[in-house]
C-alpha cells in the first residue's frame, strides 16, 4: 500500500544521502580527530582539560559511527549484531544524555524489567533511542520537566516508551515525523525521526505516538521477538 511505498522510498533516500553525507563529513571528522589527538599529547595542558578532550574524541568517535550508520543503511552489519535485551542500550542512552538533559533542567527516569532477548544492531539501536531521548528533551528546553523511558515486555514483545512532558505536537506535526528534513528546529537536521523509522521499520518493530500540545509526547515502540 501506500503507506509501505512510503516508507521503502524513505529508506531508499536515505541510503542515497548517506553516501554523500558519510563522504563530506569524513574528512572534516578526521582532521578534527587528529588536532585533538596533537592536543592530548600536550604537556602543558592540566589533567582535568584532558578529561574534556577526551570526552571530545569519543564524541567525535560517536559522529564517526553516525556517518558509518548512514553508509551503512542499506547494508547488513554483521560486525555489530548482538544478541541481547535493550538493558544496556537503555542505560547507554541515559548516560550519554545526562550532561544535555542536565543542561535543560530535564530529569530521566529510567526504568527496566524485561529479559526478553532479540538479535539487532547495537549502534543502530543506540542511535535511534538517543535520536528519541533528545528530541524529548529538546521538547521541554523551554520549561524543564522528566523524561521517561522504560523498557518492558508485553505479549512476548519487547515494549519501549518514550515519554516527555514537553510542547507535543499536533496531529498534522506528527504526521509529518520521519519525512527527510522534517525540522521545526533552528539547528535541526531533520534526520533524526528518519532514522528512528527506519531502524525499528528493519527489526519489524512498531512505532505509535501519542502527543499533546502543551503537555507532551509518548513513544511506544513495540519490537516482536
Ligand atoms: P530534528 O530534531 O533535527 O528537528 P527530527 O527528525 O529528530 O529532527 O525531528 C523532527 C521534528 O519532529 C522536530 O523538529 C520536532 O518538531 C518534532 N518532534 C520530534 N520529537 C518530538 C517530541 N518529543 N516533542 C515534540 N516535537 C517533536
Ligand atoms: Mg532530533
Amino acid at each position: 500500500d501506500r503507506e509501505a511505498y512510503l516508507h521503502s522510498e524513505r529508506l531508499h533516500l536515505i541510503s542515497e544521502l548517506s553516501a554523500s553525507v558519510a563522504h563530506e563529513i569524513r574528512n572534516p571528522l578526521t582532521v578534527t580527530n587528529g588536532f585533538l589527538q596533537l592536543l592530548n599529547e600536550s604537556k602543558e595542558i592540566p589533567q582535568k582539560e584532558k578529561g574534556f578532550i577526551e570526552y571530545s574524541l569519543l564524541e567525535l568517535k560517536r559522529a564517526e559511527q553516525i556517518v558509518s550508520d548512514f553508509l551503512a543503511f542499506s547494508r547488513p552489519q554483521s560486525e555489530n549484531m548482538v544478541y541481547s535485551d535493550f538493558k544496556e542500550e537503555a542505560e547507554y542512552t541515559k548516560n550519554i544524555l545526562l550532561p544535555y538533559a542536565h543542561m535543560h533542567q530535564v530529569t530521566i527516569q529510567l526504568s527496566f524489567q524485561n529479559n526478553l532477548r532479540k538479535e539487532y544492531d547495537r549502534n543502530q539501536m543506540q542511535q535511534c533511542l538517543i535520536n528519541l531521548c533528545k528530541n524529548g528533551i529538546e521538547a521541554m528546553k523551554e520549561t524543564g520537566g522528566i523524561l521517561i523511558i522504560d523498557v518492558s515486555e508485553q505479549k512476548n514483545q519487547i515494549l519501549i516508551t518514550i515519554k516527555d512532558t514537553g510542547i507535543g505536537m499536533t496531529d498534522e506535526e506528527i504526521s509529518r515525523l520521519g519525512k527527510p528534513y522534517y525540522s521545526t528546529k533552528n539547528h535541526g537536521t531533520g534526520l533524526g525521526m528518519l532514522m528512528v523509522y527506519s531502524t525499528i521499520h528493519k527489526i519489524k518493530g512498531n512505532i505509535k505516538v501519542e502527543s499533546e500540545k502543551r503537555k507532551g509526547t509518548t513513544f511506544t515502540i513495540t519490537i516482536p521477538v
